[in-house]
Order: C-alpha cells, then structure tokens, then sequence
C-alpha cells in the first residue's frame, strides 16, 4: 500500500522509518530544501547555529524514549552531553545567597536537594517533599505505556494498565502545583524569587521543572553533539536505507479527498501523488483549514483554532551569535535581570534576558571561537509574521534593531562580547513559520493546559475523514521531539491495526 506523508520534520521522517519497516511503500513530501523541520541547524562562516535542540529525553538508557530512539537510529553512535546545572538564574540585585545572585538548578537531585537545604534550611521539609515527589516519578515503570497505542489493546491487556493507577493518583495529586504556588510554600527570600523565575516569571505547572528533573538526574535528557542537524540526518539516513523516499521542495497544496476518503496530495505545482492512505506530519492549522478546507472539524477542533482549549506555543525571536572567544567558565544556559527593560516592537516587555553559550559542542564553531543564542520567548509571534508581509523593509530593519538592542544588552553583561562577534544571525517567528510553517511560529504546537495529565483534546483522525493521520508535535500539548516521534509510531501501529498486519519494529 502506497503513503504519502506531508513533512520531513522528525515526525514524518519517524512515521516513514516505522511504515517502511511494516512493508509500506512511503513517500515524504517536504516543502523545503532540507529535513527537520523546526529540529535544524544552519551553517553560517564555519559556525553552526542551533535552532531546535537543547536536550533530547531518551537520551540514555535510563530513559523509555531511549528504545524508541534506538528503534530507528544507532544511539551509541552519538554522544550526549549531560549538564551539571541545568540552568542558572540570577535573581534581582537585592536578593543574593552568600554573596551569590545566582541559583543553581543543578541535574542531580542529591546535589540540589544539598544546595537548596543549604541556601535554605528553613525551608528543609518543603525542600525535602519536593524532591521525594520527583524521585517518585523515577520510581514509576513507563515503557509499556510509551510503546503501546492504548485503544488497540484489548481488554485483557488493558487490565494490566491496573498497576499504573498509582502513578496517575500521584500525578493527580501534585498536577495543581504551580512554580508560584510552591514559592508561596518557601520562606527564604531567594529561593522564593528563584521559583518564582524558573520560567522567566511565568506562571507554569511545577511538573514542567519536575518531570524533567526526574529525567535529569538519571541521564536522560542530553544534548547529542553535532546538534540537531546531525541528530535528524540518522534518522533520515535509516529511512532511506528502508527504501522510502523523500520529494524536496514539494510544497503539498491540499489532500485530495474523495467520498471523505483522502486519496493522495496536491502539490503547488499542480501534480497529484494519489495514495492509499495520507499522513500529515505538517502543521495542524494548515491540515485542517488550509490542505483539508476546514471540512472535517467538529466543536473540540473550532475550539482550539479559537485557542479557547488551549494556547499555541509561544514563538521565539533569536540572536545566534558567532564569537571569536571561548567562555570556559560561563554557564551552558543563563537567565539575568537587564538593567533597563527591553520593548520588543511586537509590544513585549521584557525584564530579563536568556542565553546559551555553547561551549560544549566542539563541532559548532572553529576553535577558540563559540556560539551564543539570545533569545526571547513571544506570545504576539503575528505581529511579526503580518509585518513581513506587509512591509518588509519595515519588518528588517525592527527586526535588526530589536536585536541591535539585544545585543547591546548582553554586552552589558558579558564585557568586550560585541568586539569579538563575527556573525549575527536573527531568526523571528516569521521566520520559524516561514521555514517550517508552524502556525503562529509556534515551536511546540500547544503550550500544555493547567491540567497537564487530561487526555489530549487534539486527535490523530480527524471526524468524518478516512484514510487520514495527524502526526507530530501538535498531538499532544507541550511537543517536542519526544510527541514527535511518539505520535509517528502510534499511528504506524494504528495503519498496521487497519490494514490487519502485525507491527513489526527491529529487536533491541
Ligand atoms: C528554539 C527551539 C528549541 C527547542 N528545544 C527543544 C528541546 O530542547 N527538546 C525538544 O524535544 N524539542 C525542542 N524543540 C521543539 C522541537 O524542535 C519540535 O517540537 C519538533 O522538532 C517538531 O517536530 P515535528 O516533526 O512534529 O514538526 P516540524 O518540525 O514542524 O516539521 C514539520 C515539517 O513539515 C513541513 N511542511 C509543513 N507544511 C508543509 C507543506 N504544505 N508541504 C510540505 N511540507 C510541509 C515543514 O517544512 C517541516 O519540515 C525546540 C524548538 C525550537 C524552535
């Protein structure tokens, strides 16, 4: 049976290597040049600017994603940097802990539950029940759950999911908990404003830092060297070697329908690709307003397009800079207060400031030069996306400005940095839409709702539509490359399901 599958981002890319392997014959139609989607890295004068990877989960062998990675590309062949400090965040002038304005969100939880008893003995017992909650979380088997699809499992091994009825009361239990909520719970002053910065002064579920840092501490999330650019070329590389194909610039227009069965895609071109069965590994927006015409949506659909279900993902505005110095001693990821607050022209006010120094990626820059990314997180990401349309000389120059003054501000902090910049590279979320077409530049699909541990309103069949998947990081709020890849293979087992074959993936 032939597939077509709209996207080489790691979801459609994923998609292709589990159909491929259960006998299907696939072909990916990508609009641009080059796979990856929003998971990509770009050359610049001998520097690789980084645009989607900060830390895989699945990284090591600790972790249940590690097999579904291991499914597809040979993870010993890559080498993950697993950070001490997750990040460090300095507090206001006013707040310091030995003299130190910085808070150290250190990877391994004996370490931090150390530090923060330090900082704070006060607090111990708060202290304390945080981080028994998160070595719970450690304490929780998972695989099954991640490799199954469960409404193809029949009743008799449904039953087993019994045992996993604990772990869904815990997250129940704690699911409420913001990062400001528990500020609330801290006396110390400084580790109250610390919480309450983690997500640069936003209001977050706490099981956003916590699941991560259960993660963290075992060597589960890591940063694979050579970046996403590299990570992405395995997997396309397996799908080649699994025979599929892939059709660059091939910008797919709409899916052609027929008695509400989707029967192949419409390039811009004007070509038809008819098949038996489409997948689309694109944007959610696009696929269901713009390629399927809005016909097959129902009340929960119009609901999120009116985001009141959830919210889109922010988008982001980022500076990569190319620098000709190495900072040995400066944190991998850093947030700070700015002396002065910055207006963005899309009418964002920010307080603080966000940096990655990589410097611990040897193949991003030549030696002793390194790579910065400054980058703000937007919520008006149409503001930029409009602009470009309507005025481009109006959008470059704001768009060079804003980061002029970014720059300018970093230097403020990092002394001598502007001198030692060779390139500057500016990415909006006109940009990240433009590339990848993720609506509203969104760079996870869906922010997750206050209720992280609902079920997912987005679904991978659309009402009244046969033959037809969605696919990747729109699926389940939150995204990332872990739903990216999640999302694929359930719905490679829900075709395999459909067309009565067996799904196969390679023994571990
Ligand atoms: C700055 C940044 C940092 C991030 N950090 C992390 C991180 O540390 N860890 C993590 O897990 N995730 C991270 N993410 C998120 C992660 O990169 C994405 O969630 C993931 O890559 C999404 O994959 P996807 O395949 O679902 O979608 P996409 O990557 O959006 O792929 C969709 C593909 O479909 C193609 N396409 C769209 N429309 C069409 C069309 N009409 N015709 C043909 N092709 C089309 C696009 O060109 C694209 O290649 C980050 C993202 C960004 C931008």
């Amino acid at each position: 049976m032939k597939i077509n599958i709209i996207g080489a981002g790691v979801a459609g890319l994923s998609a292709g290597c589990y159909l491929q392997m259960n006998g299907f014959e696939t072909t990916i139609f990508e609009r641009h040049s080059t796979c990856g989607g929003l998971c990509t890295s770009w050359k610049r004068n001998g520097y690789t600017f980084e645009s989607g990877m900060q830390w895989l989960l699945g990284s090591g062998k600790s972790n249940p994603f590690y097999q579904l990675w291991s499914e597809l590309i040979d993870m010993d062949s890559i080498l993950f940097v697993h950070h001490d400090v997750r990040m460090e965040i300095e507090v206001k002038d006013n707040y310091d802990i030995f003299g130190d304005k910085v808070f150290h969100l250190f990877t391994n939880l004996t370490r931090l539950e150390k530090y923060l008893i330090s900082i704070a003995p006060e607090d111990e017992s708060v202290i304390r029940q945080l981080i028994h909650t998160i070595r719970r979380m450690q304490s929780y088997e998972i695989p099954p759950l991640i490799k199954s699809v469960p409404e193809l499992l029949p009743w008799y091994r449904k039953i087993r999911y019994i045992k996993y009825l604990p772990l869904l009361i815990f997250l129940n239990q704690v699911k409420r908990e913001t990062n400001f909520t528990f500020a609330e719970k801290l006396k110390n002053p400084f580790l109250k404003e610390a919480f309450r910065l983690l997500f640069d002064g936003d209001e977050m579920p706490l099981l956003i830092l916590t699941m991560p840092l259960a993660f963290n501490d075992l060597n589960g999330t890591g940063y694979p060297i050579g970046g996403s650019i590299d990570f992405v070329g395995h997997i396309e590389k397996k799908y080649i070697e699994l025979g599929g194909k892939i059709r660059y610039q091939s910008d797919v227009k709409k899916i052609v329908v027929e008695n509400n069965h989707a029967k192949g895609v419409l390039l811009s071109t004007g070509e038809i690709i008819p098949s038996g069965i489409t997948v689309s590994a694109a944007d959610w927006n696009f696929t269901i307003f713009k390629a399927l015409e809005g016909h097959y949506v129902n009340q929960t659909i119009l609901e999120l397009q009116s985001q009141e279900k959830l919210k889109v993902y922010y988008s982001v505005f980022m500076v990569s800079l190319g620098v000709a110095a190495t900072f040995p001693d400066k944190p991998h990821f850093l947030r700070f207060p700015l002396p002065q607050p910055l207006i963005s022209p899309d009418g964002s006010k920010y307080e603080r400031m966000e940096v990655h120094i990589n410097n611990y990626d040897p193949t991003s820059a030549p030696e002793g030069k390194t790579v910065i990314s400054i980058s703000y997180y937007t919520r008006y990401a149409d503001y930029w996306i409009d602009l470009r349309h309507s005025d481009q000389s109006k959008y470059e120059s704001e768009k060079n400005n804003f980061a002029r003054l970014m720059i300018d501000a970093a230097d403020e902090k990092f002394h001598g940095l502007k001198e030692k910049i060779e390139e500057v590279d500016i990415a909006t979320p006109a940009t990240f839409q433009r590339y990848t077409n993720n609506w509203k530049g969104s760079v996870q699909g869906w922010l997750p709702g206050k209720n992280m541990i609902a079920q997912s309103p987005v679904k991978t069949e659309l009402p009244g539509l046969k033959d037809f998947y969605l696919i990747g990081h729109w699926t389940i709020p939150g995204g990332g490359l872990p739903v990216a890849i999640k999302s694929a293979r359930d719905v490679a087992q829900m075709i395999c399901h459909q067309q009565k074959t067996v799904f196969k993936t390679p023994s571990p």
